[in-house]
């Protein structure tokens, strides 16, 4: 009822009615009381109803325009406020619209929003403006709201183009749609609000994207980006719980670089670096979609692979491996030859679990490495008792070393055409106390593997040579000696240190012969070029060792920079056959048209003596003329041979 009161409409006519009736009534009743003729009381009726219609025009008059004015105030307040609340909404990046009942547009404002926007959007609905998929999918949510609930859709830009008009750097969008309710609390329509998220989400991916990047610190390696340990350990355990489940076999290649820290060594960490980024490369060409491939650090990479019942050989993939290594890699514009040993565990057979997996494949990379030729091994019991002991053994080595239970033997050599012992060859002894004495097919793989032989290369040149200054001291000044220098000496490409030592025992490289074998030194000339005319241009000779085990060609010996030729002990030793005499004329003539000297290894009996005396070789080694002996002795040795 007091609503009713409130409008002003209604307030008029009924002030109207309350003033206007009484007062016709009790006029009337006024005018007829009086004792007045009929024609005066005519009179009387126009002048009250003159009066009358006076007094209500004034009433209408102020009536009207009272609410009239009220109006206009009102309707200035409310442009007033419509025009603050667009200001408003536009200042704030927000996109608004709003709905009527029936989800016809009635209003539209925003950032973006155009006149002609709004003139195309206003007084349709979703469905009309939209079309069939999103505008139905906007009448639902209508329907909802409707109903009186609130809802929130999420819009992002690279899934679907946007229905409202929104600035071009919005990229995501949280629309809030809610009920319209009118003064008296009854939905009368749809308000819409959306809101630009895509700081929001932008602040969300860079979260995101620094978590990943924290997860690829974490899991993967800096240098080539392949997975890491901890990523390989957790593929390799899901591998071996899919193998479990589905019966079939997991191999792990666990794969070294061979003296890789030479290069570090010598070229710098950063040519390192990228060495073992081109090898990264060179594995990744080799992954299948399904293998794993990492690296486990240093220059251990490993490769995770399922095998199918009756797949291939594992070995074939090892020997894949192994080729892709044949072609040099390129680091810091200098081509480098690499090769790399294998170890392979497979599953369920030397391990169900990925840590024993790693351990058996690490096993048999370490006997990869140990063995002469085999780049690869699979793991086989046996290894992990001689791995241990091999370990073992090193250690003590290196505490030989120290202790200085390692001493030299001097082996002479003699020259076939009078017998005169023109040289020594130094090999390395060691007189272990608690195994005796150990040979040195054993000890120096050993310690080329476990990083001692630098320390044991040195010290047996610096015996020698000092041995051999003795020698001269002694009146023998034209005996030369001939040391075995390990490949890795020439890998490193620093000869500097082989200079070093001469002059540290003052004698001139031209009575040192290097021995280094053929394999190391087909190796040398491929991968250090130049390096090798360098010793000689030093003054240092160049033997080759062992020459014939290598399988290098003999075209190779035309390219050597070398001065002398060792024929190795196994074309000596069989020199009745047919087939290794043809092999030793064939190097003994060579090596004579390109003039080296000619060393005939392990000569043990006169036959052979006879026999390559015949086929022209310069001198021999051998227990027929001495066999390796200890410093005192060897010099006891040459006195009396030069005495007689
Ligand atoms: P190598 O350089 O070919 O040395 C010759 C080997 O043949 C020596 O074995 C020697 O004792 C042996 N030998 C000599 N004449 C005869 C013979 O008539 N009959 C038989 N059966 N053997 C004979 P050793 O001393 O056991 O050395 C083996 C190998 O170990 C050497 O082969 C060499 O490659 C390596 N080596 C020895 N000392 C050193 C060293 O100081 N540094 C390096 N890097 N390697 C060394
Ligand atoms: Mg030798
Ligand atoms: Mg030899």
């Amino acid at each position: 009822m007091s609503r009713w009161i409130q409008n002003p409409a209604l307030r008029i006519a009924l002030l109207y009615f309350a003033v206007a009736l009484p007062w016709v009534f009790f006029t009337d009743l006024l005018i007829r009381s009086l004792s007045v003729s009929a024609a005066t009381q005519d009179l009387l009726n126009s002048l009250k109803g003159g009066g009358f219609v006076v007094v209500t025009t004034a009433l209408l008059y102020v009536g009207v325009s009272r609410v009239v004015a009220s109006a206009d105030a009102a309707r200035e307040r409310a442009e007033r406020n419509e025009a603050q609340f667009r200001a408003l909404v536009s200042s704030m990046d927000d996109v608004v619209f709003v709905t009527d009942r029936e989800m016809r547009f009635t209003e539209l404002l925003g950032p973006a929003a155009t006149p002609e926007d709004r003139d195309r959007m206003l007084g349709r609905t979703a469905l009309e403006l939209f079309g069939p998929d999103v505008g139905r999918a906007y009448m639902q949510v209508g329907e909802r709201v409707l109903a009186g609930e609130t809802i929130y859709l999420d819009w992002f830009a690279d899934a679907a183009p946007m229905s409202f008009p929104v600035r071009s750097d919005v990229t995501s969008m949280r629309i809030a749609v809610a009920p319209l309710h009118d003064a008296s609390g009854e939905i009368t329509g749809v308000v819409g609000v959306g809101r630009d998220t895509s700081r929001l989400n932008d602040l969300e991916r860079e979260r995101e994207q620094a978590e990943s990047h924290i997860s690829f610190l974490v899991n993967y390696d800096q240098l080539t980006g392949l997975p890491n340990r901890a990523l390989v350990e957790a593929r390799l355990g899901e591998a071996v719980a899919v193998a479990r489940r589905e019966r079939h076999g997991a191999a792990v290649y666990l794969l070294n670089v061979d003296n890789f820290k030479d290069i570090n060594d010598s070229l710098g960490y950063e040519v390192g670096d990228e060495v073992l980024r081109a090898v990264a490369d060179r594995l990744r060409a080799l992954a299948g979609p399904e293998d794993a491939l990492a690296r486990l650090g240093g220059d251990e990479f490993a490769f995770v692979r399922r095998l199918p019942e009756g797949a291939h050989d594992p070995r074939l993939f090892a020997g894949d491996i192994l080729r892709a290594f044949r072609l040099p890699m390129r680091a810091a514009g200098q081509q480098i030859y690499l090769t790399a040993s294998i170890g392979i565990a497979l599953f369920p057979d030397h391990g169900d679990s990925p840590e024993l997996l790693l351990r058996s494949a690490d096993t048999a990379l370490n006997a990869a490495k140990a063995g002469p030729d085999s780049q690869y091994e699979i793991f086989h019991r046996s290894m992990a008792q001689a791995s241990g002991e091999r370990l073992a053994l090193a250690n003590e080595l290196r505490l030989a070393l120290e202790r200085g239970e390692l001493s030299v033997a001097y082996q002479p050599i003699v020259s076939a055409k009078d017998g005169r012992i023109v040289a020594f060859e130094a090999l390395a002894r060691w007189h272990s106390p608690t195994r005796g004495t150990v040979s040195p097919t054993v000890f120096i793989p050993l310690a080329e593997r476990a990083g001692l032989v630098d320390n044991l290369g040195r010290f047996v040149r610096l015996e020698a040579y000092r041995w051999l200054r003795e020698c001269h001291a002694a009146g023998f000044t034209d005996v030369l000696i001939e040391v075995n220098v390990s490949p890795y000496h020439f890998r490193r490409g620093s000869i500097s240190r082989l200079i070093s030592e001469t002059q540290e025992a003052g004698l001139d490289p031209r009575y040192v012969v290097l021995e280094i074998t053929e394999g190391a030194l087909v190796e040398t000339l491929e991968s250090a070029e130049g390096l090798l005319d360098d010793l000689r241009a030093h003054g240092f000779g160049l033997a080759v060792d062992d020459f014939g085990t290598g399988y290098s060609s003999l075209t190779y010996l035309a390219r050597l920079p070398v001065t002398v030729v060792k024929i190795a002990q196994e074309f000596v030793r069989g020199s009745g056959s047919h087939g290794n005499r043809a092999i030793i004329e064939t190097a003994l003539e060579l090596a004579r048209r390109l003039g080296y000297q000619t060393v005939a290894e392990g000569v043990e009996s006169e036959a052979e003596a006879d026999y390559l005396r015949e086929a022209g070789v310069d001198c021999y080694q051998g227990y027929l003329y001495g066999r390796p002996l200890p410093p005192a002795e060897a010099l006891r040795c040459l006195t009396d041979s030069r005495g007689a």
